[in-house]
């Protein structure tokens, strides 16, 4: 058995703890840092996964957060291939699945999160696939032979960039939603008909409001069951159903957990030498009423910033703007702010015809944007939920007033 000590021990080399050995290193952090990661690959970005690098737009080579040589130069260890299997947080210890047990100063968990699966009968059948990781595109990808027939399972974000990708490459989609609109846990009305029209402008036979009963085939998928009783044909089948975040490390150590590891404003747990942040981070936002994880890109850099700070003696609350985007075709949906118990919606421009903004209101203030290519909308908007303006409505209904010129009524 071998023992290391290390200052810095990092789980998972995913978006959010490669920020934390960056940021450390940017900062002048001197100290040993060590980054473990389950994946075969270093750190990289995953959301060009269901869009340009699926799509053969952008190379393998692009997708990673930084080249090899720079972890090198920059003196950070990143272990790929390798589990964190147990950690002891009381002893400041963690043990690897090859064997070593490293000892730390600060420990950071960002294991972020695995897919949700489905449990019908047939849900293991070869042709079934799920998009989290580098490994299961490429699997997709090379599953998809000429003319394939795709069903997307699932009308979330992944599951529509990728029927949309998909399409982009001129295979025939079928996409199955249980709930009776496509985007609903994160969006209105107003965006889910939006996209649900786009996706059928674009050819993909979009389904409602039906649930999956069984995954057809004998050896390979060969179609997917409805609750309906209809089979809908499949040469492949891709879900996304969301993900479940990898808490049992943190649990089974004795952390505070609850749907995520429960960390304070400075992404700490109930250890204050472990930090948890990203996808797997329950935390507080200031822009919800209760702790909630976030999967974004925003969310994983600006937490990494926090534990950063934290490391380095200065330490800052997070308390950033949430932000997030998607890219269908040749439409940029951004959105800013949560959307959470907003009571009156505003639009900008025509909603069914790109560009447009949907903007989210509470009591009068602007508490969300979803702007539909409309960067200077969301832009602006950024500004104001960040200092909590009531506008004028009817300005703010008006697109040709810029929104930075909104200011309160
Ligand atoms: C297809 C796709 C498209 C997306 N598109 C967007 C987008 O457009 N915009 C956006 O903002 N976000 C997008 N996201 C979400 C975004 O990628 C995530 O929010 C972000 O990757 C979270 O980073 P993370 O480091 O917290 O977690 P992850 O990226 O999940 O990384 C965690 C890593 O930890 C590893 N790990 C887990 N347990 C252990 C362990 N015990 N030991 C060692 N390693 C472990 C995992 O294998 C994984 O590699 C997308 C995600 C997907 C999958």
């Amino acid at each position: 058995m071998a023992v290391a000590d290390r200052d810095v021990l990092i789980i998972g080399a995913g978006h959010a703890g490669a920020m934390v050995a960056v940021g450390l290193r940017q900062k002048g952090f001197t100290g040993s840092i060590l980054m473990v990661g389950e994946e075969p690959a270093l750190p990289y970005e995953r959301p060009p996964l269901s869009k340009a690098y699926f799509v053969g737009a952008l190379e393998e080579q692009r997708l990673y957060l930084r080249k090899a040589e720079f972890w090198q130069e920059r003196d950070v260890e990143v272990r790929v291939s390798t589990i964190v299997a147990r950690l002891r947080h009381e002893d400041h210890e963690a043990e690897l699945t090859d064997g070593t047990v490293v000892r730390y100063r600060h420990c950071v968990i960002a294991t972020g999160g695995r897919v949700r699966k489905l449990s019908c009968p047939g849900a293991d059948l070869a042709g079934v696939h799920y998009l989290r990781t580098l490994a299961d595109v490429d699997a997709i990808r090379g599953d998809l032979k000429d003319g394939a027939r795709m069903v997307v399972i699932g009308g979330g974000y992944v599951g529509l960039e990728m029927a949309a990708s998909a399409r982009k490459l001129g295979y025939d989609v079928t996409l199955i939603e249980a709930l009776d609109r496509v985007l609903a846990r994160v969006t209105s009305p107003i965006i889910s008909r939006f996209y649900e029209a786009q996706h059928r402008a674009h050819g993909v036979d979009v389904r409602l409001g039906t649930g999956v009963t069984a995954i057809e085939g004998g050896d390979h998928v060969t179609g997917v069951r409805l609750a309906t009783g209809e089979v809908v044909p499949a040469d492949l089948v891709v879900v996304g159903i969301g993900i479940l975040p990898n808490t049992e490390l943190a649990h089974e150590s004795g952390l505070a957990c609850d749907n995520g590891v429960v960390v304070d404003e400075l992404c700490r747990t109930t250890d204050p030498d472990v930090f948890a942040i990203g996808d797997v981070a329950r935390h507080p936002n200031r822009y919800a009423a209760d702790a909630m994880r976030l999967e974004s890109v925003q969310n994983a850099v600006d937490q990494a910033k926090t534990v950063v700070g934290v490391i380095m003696g200065q330490p800052e609350p997070y308390k950033d703007l949430p932000w997030f985007w998607s890219d269908q075709y040749d439409l940029k949906l951004q959105t800013a702010g949560l959307a959470i118990g907003y009571d009156e919606t505003i639009v900008r421009g025509d909603a069914t015809t790109a560009p447009f903004s949907v903007v989210y209101l509470r009591d009068g203030q602007i508490i969300a944007i979803d702007a539909v290519n409309a960067i200077k909308d969301f832009m602006g908007a950024k500004g104001l939920i960040q200092a909590g303006v009531k506008p004028d409505k009817a300005r703010l209904a008006d697109p040709a007033v810029p929104m930075k010129e909104l200011t309160g009524a």
